[in-house]
């Protein structure tokens, strides 16, 4: 069986899924975790472009910003790290649960999402195939819930193989079924 896409809910979407992938050259039409993507939207930053800066709720823009390490054997992403001017903070009146009394710096970090993420979200941004998982997940949910696919009723690949074909033979005869009895009552 030649696999061409492969569609999955968020909890597929880390770095080395997609990357695998790629390397096979499968389409992920996957979700991706909320916080994979930009996670500043709701807090009141905003990235500014033009001034590739971030500006903060009261309207002050960041006045450096600094590229976090990737820490070693971590596949987390990068972040950039926006320093704001604390003598602005100290007397803006947004400054609660922002700025904390004394402290030397302010800063905001986002993370900069992979090539991989971004690849896998421009993706979704203009394909529709992800309606198609509706569809098989409720038939997942058929088989799982009122035929038994939630547990391995046997050990190893091969019976868990079994178990599979079976459990499919019978919800498709339920499906022909459904057709023949529906084709009958238009008929
Ligand atoms: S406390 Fe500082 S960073 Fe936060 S909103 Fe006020 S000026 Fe901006």
């Amino acid at each position: 069986m030649e696999v061409k896409e492969v569609l999955a809910d968020c909890a597929y979407s880390g770095k080395d899924n997609l990357d695998y992938l790629y390397e096979d050259e499968i389409t992920p039409i996957i979700l991706l975790q909320p916080q994979v993507l930009e996670d500043h939207k709701d807090t009141g930053f905003e990235y500014i472009k033009d001034a590739q800066g971030m500006c903060c709720p009261a309207g002050h823009m960041s006045i450096r910003k600094a590229k976090q390490r990737k820490k070693k054997g971590t596949n987390k992403n990068q972040q950039n790290t926006y320093y704001f001017d604390v003598t602005k903070c100290q007397t803006c009146p947004l400054r609660e649960g922002c700025y904390k009394p004394g402290a030397k710096t302010k800063t905001y970090s986002v993370r900069i999402i992979s090539s991989t993420h971004q690849r896998a979200s421009d993706y979704q941004a203009f394909t529709q195939r992800k309606k198609v998982r509706g569809q098989i997940e409720s038939k997942n949910a058929e088989m799982k819930q009122a035929h038994g696919m939630v547990k391995a009723k046997y050990t190893g690949l091969f019976g868990m193989e079994i178990q599979a074909y079976l459990t499919s033979i019978v919800v498709n005869v339920k499906r022909m079924i459904r057709l023949i009895e529906e084709a009958k009552v238009a008929a």
